[in-house]
């Protein structure tokens, strides 16, 4: 590719050095479209070469040559995007380059411990071919482990702001020599409420370090934030960077009551080639009921929510990874952090309370290239939920019912909700009534299945039953030819 360079261009180059990274020049920033123009260290290179990543993603190609010439930076990011590796990209050349000291060089701070572990685990999958070594500190896990990582020399930190401040209020921990200080999730953190902690770390580590936030969204309060602890960042804003509505295919089904979502979600169960899921629910008790239910029903699943111990919900996303479960029955604690590829649906059983929740709910599935389902229910008492959900993701969703299993009542429209009218009860045409119901679901909870219709992929680990109906969906692929059939008898609704 032949690049023209105009004066202004030229006088732009960096004279005082003569191998100035062609990356950190910001006429050739939206140029990158390959891993090998971003000059990272080789092992880092050949590690995301068997990860498959054929070019970095948008988020990756702004920000990393920001990051390696030593900005600090404000990068808003929809979960699904790529943003892990954005930082651990060149947080890992970083540690190439440095010399290797007793002390941590990078420190990563994350509002949730299943966040944590998925950050560590891609730093072990981007650094094995380089010596780096990592400790994670989060909450609700022995010491005994984490005290044993910091008698040793660690090069990167990856900790929920909590236990951090624990080891740190011990003196088990030296941030002296931290040279990055990474702020994942910042408004979640902020959210939760450990922003003060954060600010508290931060004061702990050199003033010369480099700081990167990112966040989903910046308010007035990250802005604070973000003028306290970023020394003038550059700002990337992919925030309204769409999910491919190819990745994704995303569903909304209006329920009447719990007995109408149970009855869909059963539908769903006996219809749908689910290979791998996760549920959504609000509450925890909700999440636990759930999950059994469903393992009254054979159906290989169980719960995580905040009141597990630790150790039991690591177990578990490890056994959902394995495929020693099916479903996972989740309250928001698994929203975020779950990077598993294979998991082919997310289902809303209840709508999160916070817009953003919805995308990072729906990030589970339709990962690392693939394609996902997410199915959501909603009461009609959520509807204004629903619709801000919607302003929130920049779409206008349409509602689909299934046969049989339509809403008895009908929604309001969307004037009428601006205009804070009630619902007279008249119809408006939302949806079409069926007067014979052609999907029957038991009355009381779910039913018992009769077949199952899922098969784990070879290796996998398995379930215990198989079923006459098979799913072996090609590198987690789902199989949508089969869904658009199908849902060509379903009453699709337009609004
Ligand atoms: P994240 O937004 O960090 O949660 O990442 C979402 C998924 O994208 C993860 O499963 C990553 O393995 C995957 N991923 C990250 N970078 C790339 C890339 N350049 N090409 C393809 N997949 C990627």
């Amino acid at each position: 590719m032949t690049y023209i360079l105009t004066p202004a261009m030229v006088r732009s180059i960096p004279s005082h050095d003569a191998n100035a990274d062609l990356c950190s020049l910001p006429f050739l920033r939206n140029m990158i479209v390959t891993f090998a123009q971003l000059n990272l260290n080789p092992n880092i290179f050949k590690a995301i070469d068997i990860c498959g990543y054929t070019k970095p993603t948008p988020i990756q190609a702004r920000s990393i040559p920001d990051i390696l010439a030593g900005k600090d930076l404000v990068a808003s990011a929809q979960t699904g995007t790529g943003k892990t590796a954005a930082f651990i990209l060149p947080a890992l050349h970083k540690v190439s380059l440095g010399k290797s000291t007793q002390k941590p060089r990078i420190l990563i701070l994350t509002p949730t411990r299943e966040l944590a572990n998925q950050i560590t685990d891609a730093v072990g999958k981007y650094g094995k071919f380089m010596q780096c070594r990592v400790a994670s500190l989060v909450g609700g896990m022995p010491y005994r482990q984490q005290l044993r990582k910091l008698s040793k020399p660690v090069d990167i930190i990856v900790a929920t702001p909590g236990r951090l401040m624990d080891h740190m209020s011990n003196h088990r921990l030296d941030l002296s020599s931290i040279e990055m200080l990474i702020l994942d999730e910042a408004d979640r953190m902020l959210d939760m409420g450990f922003i003060d902690d954060v600010k508290d770390i931060a004061k702990m580590t050199p003033p010369s370090r480099q700081t990167l936030l990112f966040s989903a969204t910046v308010d007035d309060r990250l802005s604070q934030v973000i003028r306290n602890l970023l020394k003038n960042p550059i700002h990337i804003n992919l925030s309204h960077e769409k999910m491919s509505p190819a990745q994704i295919k995303q569903e909304f089904y209006m329920v009447d009551n719990a007995k109408h979502k149970e009855q869909l979600l059963q539908y769903f169960l006996d219809n749908e080639k689910v290979f791998k899921a996760i549920i959504f629910s609000a509450t925890k008790s909700n999440a636990d009921k759930l999950a059994r239910d469903l393992c009254n029903q054979d159906f290989p699943a169980a719960a995580l929510h905040g009141d597990l111990k630790q150790s039991l919900r690591n177990r578990t996303i490890d056994q959902l990874k394995r495929g020693k479960i099916q479903f996972l029955v989740a309250t928001d604690v698994a929203a975020r952090g779950i990077d598993i590829n294979d998991i082919t649906h997310v289902i809303n059983y209840d709508l999160p309370k916070f817009s953003e929740d919805y995308v990072h709910r729906i990030g589970r599935t339709g990962r690392a290239g693939k394609t996902g389902i997410a199915i959501s229910f909603s009461t009609f008492a959520e509807a204004k939920h629903l619709h801000k959900i919607e302003r929130y993701v920049g779409q206008k969703f349409s509602l689909s019912t299934v046969p049989g299993l339509e809403p008895r009542q009908r929604l309001q429209s969307r004037s009428d909700h601006s205009q804070g009218k009630k619902n007279e009860g008249k119809p408006r045409g939302d949806f079409k009534q069926k007067s014979d119901r052609k999907y029957r679901a038991s009355e009381g909870g779910f039913k018992k299945r009769e077949g199952r219709s899922f098969e784990a992929p070879k290796g996998s680990g398995g379930f215990k039953k198989r079923s006459k109906r098979s799913f072996k969906p090609s590198n987690g692929q789902v199989d949508f030819k089969h869904r658009e059939n199908k849902s060509a008898s379903f009453k699709k609704r337009d609004n």
